[in-house]
């Protein structure tokens, strides 16, 4: 089963230092097994929702801020059986490579791929997409056996990069801040209605959430995107998984709460498989 897992829906710096939601990335089963974005907690909330990191074979990083490179390092040890032998892949943007140590660097092949490059982990193709306004960042499109699947990592908003995300199954927007604030380097709701709505994804994912977001109420912001755009969005939540196939989300097994960690999730949470479409 081809399935997108978050190991954490927070982005911004007061969220991730409150851990109000995770900061682990996204954990991808797509006939290769791929971490994205390993901000910090990656490996314990992959150990957490029972992920095996010791069977990775590529670590993703889209650029040089540390809620998405800060736990690289420690899940390429996973991914070369603590170093042992050379295995896998580090795809990473090319400023934020330096940020790797020549150590780490040594036990994995290494890929910069260029805004709009395709680049193959084994049999699988993925492309790099440009980001806008977002030290030199890059997004990835994932040509996976049950369709495409399109993160567009942080980004400002430019209309000159909706093309990239067009024919994508499922489009994972990093949605830092609600309706009302604006930022050229980050997209907020109205960018993503915007966005949406002309890449016309089966289903539309918001996560990576700032504080003025999650005061918002994500939930209620990706219903905003929904109403405008037409097209079914979610709101991501820590341990949510997504059968690719069959666009169903699940609670991830062994999750463990901690303290009120989850206080802000307003939706019904059920163990069974909820249709998404
Ligand atoms: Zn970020």
């Amino acid at each position: 089963m081809n399935s997108i897992t978050f190991l954490g829906t927070g982005g911004g710096r007061f969220v991730i230092l409150s851990q109000r939601r995770y900061s682990g990335g996204i954990w991808l089963d797509i006939g290769q097994r791929i971490i994205l974005d390993p901000g910090p907690g990656s490996l314990i909330r992959a150990l957490q929702y029972g992920k095996r990191c010791d069977k990775l074979d590529a670590v993703f990083v889209s650029h040089k801020h540390l809620d998405h490179y800060n736990d690289a390092e420690i899940m390429m040890e996973a991914m070369t059986a603590g170093m042992k032998k050379k295995h896998g892949t580090l795809v990473i943007s090319g400023p934020a490579l330096e940020y790797i140590s020549e150590y780490h660097r040594s036990m994995a092949d290494i890929i910069t791929p260029k805004n709009n490059e395709k680049f193959k982990i084994n049999e699988l193709e993925i492309q790099a997409i440009p980001t806008y306004n977002h030290f030199e960042g890059i997004g990835f499109k994932f040509f996976t056996s049950d369709g495409i699947i399109t993160y567009t990592s942080d980004t400002g908003f430019h209309e000159d990069l909706i093309g990239n995300y067009k024919n994508s199954k499922i489009l994972i927007l990093n949605v830092i801040f609600p309706t009302g604030k604006s930022s050229d380097a980050h997209l907020n709701t109205m960018d993503a209605i915007r966005i949406v709505k002309e890449a016309k994804p089966e289903i539309a994912i918001i996560q990576h959430f700032g504080m003025r977001m999650l005061n918002s109420n994500p939930y209620l912001e990706a219903k905003k995107i929904e109403m405008e755009s037409g097209v079914k969005t979610i709101a991501a939540r820590d341990g949510m998984a997504i059968d690719i196939e069959k666009l169903t989300s699940a609670e991830s097994d062994n999750m463990i709460f901690f303290g009120n960690h989850s206080s802000d999730f307003s939706e019904e949470k059920s163990d069974k498989q909820i249709k998404l479409m």
